[in-house]
């Protein structure tokens, strides 16, 4: 070891799914979007200032943070903005926890919030969901240093209703409560509606899964304004120009077309419910998923071993080598051709 190693910090890093460099794959493994983003993003693509890069972009984002507002019906002063919700989220990590308490979130959850605990030296503990793969919401109810609850949960798919959602916060109203929704648009119920009545309540979404803009990096998060003003204290205490121009026009861009979001949302949804029956015929079982992914568990043939005969006919799903878990694999909706690929491979196989 080198001296000067020693003062490395050293982290377990997030393992992110693999994005392989083939043209003819069907990519299931990492939840995006198999449609592409809204022609308005197009077109504010062709619109880009070049001769503008050399400009800093505007650091308050003004005009996502804007358009979100009147997206979602907040003040302005009630939204933030980042590079995705990871840059969100580990902001929020950074800005809320500061307690000797430990945070709250259960064992099989969205695996970068551990990270970010160890990252920050946050002291938190990991409820175990129920044998369905629940979360149990008693287990919130104990003394803590802030909760962080992913709803709809990944890589489960299920998602819990308001009244689940208010209930940990009744519970819960001395400190700030995360919920983290990446795939509320598949079927959920923001708790948007619930930042009016609770202070310490952040909610966080993504550009990436139903707005079909992983690649653009963007995530917000909407709140009561002191705690946005907390966040944006401590984003300008770090890096002050997160988003870039390219970022901002095309989100705002994005934000315009109801219509096309609404429509590729819906179709997620039924190919999702065509697909669930189709896997339940050929001897899968999962929970009863209200995301772009299902999380299945085949009767007999291991999921490790599907995962990797799934790989050799470039059909790649995400599968988590965890406990509890090992024997699911995580499979996001894509398209009915690319869903029926991977359907009509799977018939031959377990034939
Ligand atoms: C995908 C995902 C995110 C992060 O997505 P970004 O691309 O960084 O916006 C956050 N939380 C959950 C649960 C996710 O699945």
């Amino acid at each position: 070891m080198r001296p000067w190693e020693k003062y490395i910090r050293q982290v377990d890093p997030y393992v992110p799914g693999e994005q392989p460099k083939l043209s003819n794959m069907i990519k299931l493994n990492t939840n995006e979007n198999p449609y592409p983003p809204a022609s308005e993003v197009q077109k504010a693509m062709q619109k880009v200032d070049v001769p503008a890069l050399r400009m800093y972009p505007d650091p308050t984002s003004e005009d996502l943070v804007n358009a979100l507002a009147d997206t979602y019906h907040v003040n302005a002063d009630q939204v933030f903005v980042g590079v995705g919700s990871d840059d969100v989220l580990g902001m929020a990590f950074l800005t809320f926890f500061g307690s000797s308490k430990p945070i709250l979130f259960p064992d099989i959850t969205y695996s970068f919030y551990d990270v970010w605990a160890k990252l920050y030296k946050i002291p938190y503990e990991t409820p175990a969901l129920d044998e369905n793969f629940c979360i149990k919401k008693e287990d919130y109810y104990a003394e803590n240093g802030g909760v962080v609850i992913a709803n709809p949960n990944a890589p489960t798919s299920i998602c819990e209703n308001l009244d689940f959602i208010e209930d940990i916060l009744q519970h819960n109203q001395d400190v700030v409560v995360i919920v983290d929704e990446a795939y509320i648009d598949f079927g959920g119920e923001s708790a948007i509606s619930l930042v009016e009545k609770y202070e310490n309540l952040l909610v966080v979404q993504t550009f990436s899964k139903s707005r079909s803009m992983a690649g653009m990096r963007i995530g917000f998060a909407i709140g009561n304004s002191r705690l946005i003003k907390a966040l944006n204290d401590v984003k300008y205490a770090y890096n002050s120009y997160t988003m870039s121009r390219l970022a901002l026009q095309t989100g705002v861009a994005s934000l315009k077309d109801v219509a096309y979001f609404e429509e590729t949302c819906n179709k997620i949804i039924t190919t999702r419910e065509r697909v669930k029956k189709k896997m339940k015929d050929l001897g899968f079982s999962f929970p009863d998923s209200k995301t772009n992914f299902l999380f299945a568990t085949h009767e007999s043939v291991p999921a490790k071993e599907l995962f990797l005969a799934l790989r050799e006919q470039n059909i790649f799903v995400r599968y988590f080598e965890k406990p509890r878990i090992d024997n699911y694999l995580r499979i996001t909706i894509g398209t009915d051709e690319e869903m029926d690929c991977f359907l009509n491979f799977l018939e031959s196989y377990l034939a």
